[in-house]
């Protein structure tokens, strides 16, 4: 976590560290409300838990996630993946596939040569919404 924050010329706070340390072990999208009930006991206060998410996600240590929900969710940059979220339970399963990986690539260079308006693609989200088994 120190590295990450050295890396990417952030100075540690224990806000700084905590927060990662909350992201690493959680591994799951979390929420600002997330994050302040994981590091309770480390007394941070909610602002600086808002501060900082959004100068992790500035700095490229945390990216932004959209699963469709009222609250803005964030989880480490690190990996490049996608989610399944329950519509019902809020549940949120991670996952990776490269043959979507190969055709999202295939599919945007026909879609970047045809758009009037755009010259590149830099990155792509995808979310799938359904029900977790225990919500059907
Ligand atoms: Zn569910
Ligand atoms: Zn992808």
């Amino acid at each position: 976590m120190r590295n990450i924050l050295k890396e990417k010329g952030f100075k540690i706070t224990p806000a700084r560290l905590a927060i990662l340390q909350a992201f690493t072990k959680n591994k799951l999208p979390m929420s600002a409300e997330d994050v302040c009930k994981k590091i309770k006991s480390k007394k941070i206060n909610e602002v600086t838990v808002y501060r900082t998410l959004s100068s992790l996600e500035k700095g490229g240590i945390l990216k932004r996630v959209d699963l469709r929900k009222d609250s803005v969710y964030f989880e480490l940059a690190d990996q490049h993946h996608h989610h399944i979220v329950c519509t019902n339970c809020n549940m949120i399963e991670d996952f990776k596939n490269l043959e979507i990986e190969k055709a999202i690539e295939k599919v945007w260079k026909n879609i970047i040569t045809k758009s009037s308006k755009f010259k590149s693609i830099r990155e792509h989200s995808l979310e799938l919404f359904g029900l977790c088994r225990m919500c059907m």
